[in-house]
């Protein structure tokens, strides 16, 4: 493709979920650049259900492809603070908590010249929802932060854009890997079911048997049940996640005045990867 603009991204968009595989279910979450074309083309295409996140790696080259230019042109950055300011703009995007967004945001814009400032305020501030750590790792995404892997570290991913290839063949392959992928999880997943299953057996003797930190479930006559109703639905990995957290929420259950945490929490398992954290199992 020779252009990136939203009409090349309308077509592309439309030729891959549209004509070549109607039947793939959307993803949701999209990781790209900043790039106009794909940010204009998104609300109307068939990837509108998914969220847009944008790349962080583009993100710190924009940013620090600005301030070296400002430092060619002779403006303000000698190469000491331009050294500051990359640790700071990655320390921005990484920023974890609400707090830290805040007080990481300031120093970089500390350090930047007012032109720069101005860019920064306008351009990133009303896209930081779908750019910053302690924003994006609240969405599905399945822990990305970058296209990164995607683009230079993937086998697959390279095998299957070769220019060479076109686009009829490149989806075919990609279609036909997908597949495969799936049918292997399959298996692996089937396997884990049962194992998982053994494991509800051995959780419920250990209930039964007042084993730490079990007792006090024992002495009152609850607990035995749990995970009765999705032995066989969850895989091990899940279950032994979930136990873990069924252990927390049993202890912050007998200590007095937990009620509270059952209001808001900032765990992300839930929406990251369906799994309930112990505040939402309280
Ligand atoms: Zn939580």
């Amino acid at each position: 493709m020779k252009s990136e603009s939203a009409r090349a991204w309308q077509w592309f968009i439309e030729q891959c979920a549209g004509v070549h595989w109607p039947e793939a279910q959307p993803p949701k979450v999209v990781v790209a650049d900043l790039g106009e074309g794909l940010r204009t083309a998104h609300p109307n295409s068939k990837l509108s259900t998914a969220t847009l996140q944008f790349c962080q790696w583009h993100a710190f080259q924009a940013i620090r492809k600005k301030i070296n230019a400002g430092a060619r042109s002779g403006r303000g950055y000698n190469k000491k603070r331009r050294i500051r300011i990359k640790d700071r703009i990655w320390a921005y995007l990484q920023a974890a908590t609400k707090e830290e967004l805040d007080h990481r945001r300031e120093a970089l814009l500390r350090e930047m010249t007012l032109d720069h400032q101005a860019y920064l305020t306008k351009y990133y501030a009303p896209l930081e929802e779908y750019l910053i750590s302690y924003h994006v790792r609240k969405l599905p995404n399945l822990g990305a932060y970058s296209t990164q892997r995607g683009e230079s570290s993937n086998q697959a991913v390279k095998n299957f854009t070769r220019a060479t290839m076109g686009m009829r063949k490149s989806l075919t392959a990609i279609k036909r890997y997908t597949q495969e992928r799936c049918d292997t999880i399959l298996s692996t997943e089937t396997d884990s079911f049962t194992k998982g299953a053994m494991y509800v057996t051995q959780m419920q003797k250990d209930i039964k048997d007042g084993e730490p930190p079990f007792g006090r479930c024992a002495t009152l006559g609850i607990g035995t049940q749990a995970f009765e109703d999705i032995k066989l639905l969850f895989t091990r990995y899940a279950l032994v996640y979930t136990a873990k957290q069924y252990r927390k929420a049993l202890e912050l259950w007998f200590l007095p005045h937990t009620h509270k945490d059952r209001a808001y929490c900032e765990c992300t398992s839930l929406v990251r990867f369906g799994l309930p954290c112990e505040h939402k199992l309280l």
